[in-house]
């Protein structure tokens, strides 16, 4: 076994251990990373709905904004289309035909903010990002978050468009609870950017799984797991099975793995790596973004078919990531 397949054989039994000991670490890795552009700005979001999102984020850098004003220009251009069946408005509903919303957002400083089981407004990031600015909390969830929301002066909207409902009844008929591969390139927007200054800050925000059970919260309200962030190191962002992401904290542990020295695209590897080891994997997509503060970045997803938009050196462009399962 080759030092570094040795080493994340170590980390993947104790983790913490490799956390505490990143001198150990770092020699470990051997950096590879199929890109290894290190160009800044850069702005970097999953799926193919990410281009309109890394263009709105793009923009605002361009004209000197903060990256956490970026991350939530951007991912609120996707809240608001209505054929993004998994983002804010137009989201596929839950088994009982309610849209329910997650988000969260994390700035250069460490600070964060999310809404967890929010319904009927439309911009979730937007009120994760009041949790953040105004309250002593990170995170409210259900009709807390919708008070809070509503307060603040945040309006009431009805999220299920007729498309969304007919969906859902067309689902109703048998009532399958299966989660599709994939969905067609609609899924969670998770979006990472550095800023002129070389400051980083992440936003990710869903309805979740189509047709979820009522109550049913994934990874992407959760920091740590949906998105993380680190103005020392760089971030990560998640989607597909949010279950298999919160089961293994995946954003902490590829930022963290990037502390210890891995590059992006091994971090990524390694974050895929801990999942297939301990879940029935086949039939589920789970896809992890990530990049450093140098302006490299990797991705990795369990199945193929996972694209994600890159904003980098004047061009806004979809690339396909590698793949556990080719
Ligand atoms: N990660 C999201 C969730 O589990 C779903 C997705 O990415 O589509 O709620």
């Amino acid at each position: 076994m080759s030092n570094r397949r040795s080493f994340i054989k170590k980390t993947s039994i104790g983790a913490i251990g490799a956390i505490l000991a990143p001198e150990l670490a770092s020699a470990k890795f051997s950096r590879k990373n199929k890109y290894s552009i290190k160009k800044l700005p850069i702005v970097i979001s999953t799926w193919k709905h990410g281009l309109d999102a890394n263009e709105e984020a793009f923009k605002l850098i361009n004209n000197g904004f903060d990256a956490i004003d970026a991350v939530e220009a951007g991912v609120y251009v996707t809240e608001a289309d209505p054929e993004c069946t998994s983002v804010g408005y137009g989201g596929w509903p839950d088994r009982d035909g309610h849209v329910t919303l997650d988000a969260c957002i994390m700035d250069h400083t460490g600070n964060c903010g999310s809404v967890s089981f929010l319904q009927d407004i439309k911009h979730p990031i937007s009120v994760a990002r009041k949790v953040m600015d105004n309250t002593p909390h990170v995170m409210l969830s259900g009709e807390g978050a919708l008070q809070f929301a509503l307060k603040n002066g945040f309006q009431k909207e009805d999220l299920l468009t007729d498309k969304a409902k007919e969906k859902w009844e067309e689902w109703l008929k048998d009532s399958k609870y299966k989660p599709i591969i994939n969905v067609e390139n609609h899924d969670t927007i998770g979006l990472l950017a550095i800023d002129l200054k070389g400051n980083i800050s992440g936003a990710c925000t869903t309805s979740g799984l189509a047709w979820k059970m009522h109550g049913r919260v994934g990874d992407s309200p959760i920091i740590g797991a949906g998105m993380f962030v680190d103005n020392e190191v760089g971030g990560c962002c998640a989607t597909g099975v949010g279950e298999a992401v919160m089961k293994t904290l995946g954003s902490f542990l590829i930022v963290e793995l990037m502390r210890q020295g891995a590059s992006p695209q091994e971090a990524c590897e390694e974050g895929i790596s801990r999942i297939v080891k301990n879940q029935n994997y086949k039939n589920m997509q789970i896809g992890y973004l990530a990049i450093n503060k140098e302006g490299e970045h990797g991705s990795y997803s369990v199945q193929a078919g996972f694209d994600y938009a890159l904003h980098q050196n004047g061009l806004n462009k979809m690339i396909n990531a590698s793949s556990f399962i080719r």
